[in-house]
């Protein structure tokens, strides 16, 4: 059932969701919202080629929303006429049965990119003014635009020439669009963002610098009248580095470091039903739990890191016979868990077969042989993710008692 409070945004002209920030979850769109983008989902909207926002976590922003500082983030709406930007701005709202939503208000939506411009085909730079000064010396890249002709570059500090890569002459040939990866299609994003007030958040893009290197980039862009011509003022701020750091401690967070395969938080994650990732795997299912064989007297014999090499080895095994689509964990220690989606209990077992046979058919003349016993379940309606390993546990236990090197079912 919808709260009263949240059903009264159906009165509303303009599209309204109500978000989840911890789980990335849409609550509730409005009429208005439901109209303009149907059955996409959050992540769709965030993420598609026009989308920009300064965080990838929603719960990033909370702090700010909390002060309330201006956030937008430019979603993508797919249309019939093509992909549209749709400028949206967030803000934090507690409901009684949702406390601690954020509300994303999508502004009207602009079907021409640049239909509001003045024409603007007169600006020159002022070089002894103050403020050409301050924007020539400051340290930090900026560029003025002007969107009225198609995003030409007419303007930019030494900064920005230093970080691009580029003279100042070829810089002011250029447009925003061919330094944005997103090409001409930055084009309707910028038309949002010369409508948005000045002091909002941020956004990410990825820009080509003139050598052809690629650089995550946080601007910072908002409308700027000099001398009567509306342009728009894009201060640039290189985030390349964070992003890597980023993007290694969300592999690290994800990843066993060894095996480079998912980790165990990962399967209770992609079988969570509230999960934030895009497909969770409620049900539907079968379970591979693969151990190696008397793998204490491989350590025992050829010492642990040779025993290291075994289980690198073996997560190349088991993903070269593994099925796009399935996810391979590393469960602890010596034993692996595989997830089949929508697959049958016939299916898994001859996938589960294949990984066995493949174990022993490897050659490898720097590792030891070895084999492995697997033990196949699959879900059942309604059954625990813990009863459900306790089945396929006892399956493995079986195969173990059966003398190893065996796959069998629960
Ligand atoms: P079984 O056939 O019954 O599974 O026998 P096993 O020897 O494989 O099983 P056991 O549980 O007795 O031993 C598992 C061993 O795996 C013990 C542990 O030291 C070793 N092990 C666990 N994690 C790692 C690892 O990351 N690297 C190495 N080299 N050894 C590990
Ligand atoms: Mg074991
Ligand atoms: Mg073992």
């Amino acid at each position: 059932m919808l709260p009263a409070e949240l059903s009264a945004f159906n009165y509303l002209s303009t599209p309204i969701w109500v978000v989840d920030p911890v789980c990335e979850s849409l609550l509730f769109s409005n009429r208005a919202a439901q109209t303009l983008t149907g059955e996409m989902s959050l992540a769709a909207l965030r993420s598609g080629a026009l989308s920009a926002c300064a965080q990838t976590r929603l719960t990033a922003y909370m702090a700010d929303l909390k002060n309330q500082h201006e956030v937008v983030e430019i979603w993508s709406i797919k249309t019939a006429k093509g992909v549209l930007a749709l400028r949206c701005r967030l803000s934090q709202a507690s409901f009684s049965d949702f406390p601690d939503v954020i509300i994303f208000e999508g502004a009207n939506i602009s079907h021409a990119a640049s239909e509001n411009y003045a024409r603007s085909a007169t600006y020159k730079p002022h070089k002894h003014n103050f403020y050409h000064r301050f924007f020539m010396t400051t340290s930090a890249p900026m560029l003025l635009i002007d969107p009225a002709r198609d995003g030409l570059i007419v303007d930019a500090n030494i900064a920005a020439l230093r970080f691009y890569g580029y003279s100042r002459h070829e810089m002011c040939q250029r447009h925003t669009w061919e330094i944005n990866s997103l090409g001409r299609q930055v084009l309707p994003v910028m038309a949002e963002i010369s409508r948005l007030p000045g002091g909002h958040k941020p956004l990410n893009f990825i820009h080509k610098m003139a050598d052809g290197a690629l650089r995550h980039v946080q601007t910072y862009a908002g409308p700027l009248e000099i001398d009567g011509d509306k342009l728009m003022l894009c201060i640039v701020h290189d985030i390349t580095e964070q992003k890597r750091l980023e993007q290694e401690l969300e592999h690290a967070a994800l990843r066993d470091s060894l095996t480079g395969l998912l980790n165990r938080r990962q399967f209770y994650a992609l079988t969570e039903s509230h999960s934030a990732l895009p497909i969770p795997f409620t049900s539907d299912y079968c379970l591979l739990l693969v151990d190696t064989d008397n793998f204490k007297s491989i350590n025992d014999s050829y010492g642990h890191l040779k025993g290291d090499e075994v289980l690198i080895h073996l997560s190349r095994i088991l993903e070269s016979c593994s099925r796009k689509g399935d996810y391979i964990f590393r469960w602890g220690g010596e034993e692996f868990a595989v997830l089949l989606p929508r697959t049958s209990l016939e299916t898994a077992l001859a996938v589960a077969e294949s990984m066995r046979d493949a174990v022993t058919k490897s050659v490898n003349s720097e590792l030891p042989e070895f084999t492995v016993s697997i033990g196949v379940a699959r879900h059942q309606p309604g059954e625990t993710r813990d009863a459900l390993f306790r089945r396929v546990d006892a399956a493995l236990y079986q195969a173990k008692n059966g003398g190893r090197n065996k796959v069998l079912a629960a």
